[in-house]
């Protein structure tokens, strides 16, 4: 568990999207730019439940609590070792993955965690850094 007090701390946020009427003359990304900083606050705001139910909710169960713990401590390239070892593709899942893992957090009542932006981050700032690390070689 990253911050003990993490989820008394620091509210949801997620990163606003660009506006439809924008979006639809380009191929950029939709969601504006989320800083590391943010990612990580809301990494801390996991509270490393015992039954973690946001697993279950990952239909490709990635090990949500871990990768959130990683991420607030700034373990990049482990968050994204931890984060292959289940999902092969955290830079797609983590934009079209309409996130069930977030519905099935214990916190859930307007106050659940960001997982899939945090995978999309994650994916596309390791793969950008040269971090990407392949499943087959991540032992
Ligand atoms: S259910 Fe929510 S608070 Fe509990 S471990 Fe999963 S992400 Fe963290």
């Amino acid at each position: 568990m990253g911050k003990v007090t993490g989820f008394k701390e620091y509210t949801r946020e997620v990163p606003q999207r660009r506006p439809v009427e924008e979006r639809v003359n380009d191929f950029l990304e939709v969601y504006r730019p989320f800083s590391e900083e943010k990612v990580r606050s809301q990494a801390a705001r996991c509270m490393d439940c015992g039954i973690p139910f946001c697993h279950t909710g990952c239909p490709v169960n990635n090990i949500i609590p871990d990768w959130n713990d990683l991420a607030y401590r700034d373990h990049w390239r482990e968050a994204i070792r931890v984060l292959h070892s289940t999902n092969n593709f955290p830079e797609f899942t983590g934009r079209i993955c309409p996130a069930p893992c977030e519905a099935a957090c214990v916190t859930k009542v307007g106050s659940s965690r960001s997982h899939r932006e945090r995978a999309r981050k994650r994916g596309s700032q390791l793969s950008a850094r040269g971090l990407r690390v392949s499943p087959r070689h991540n032992n």
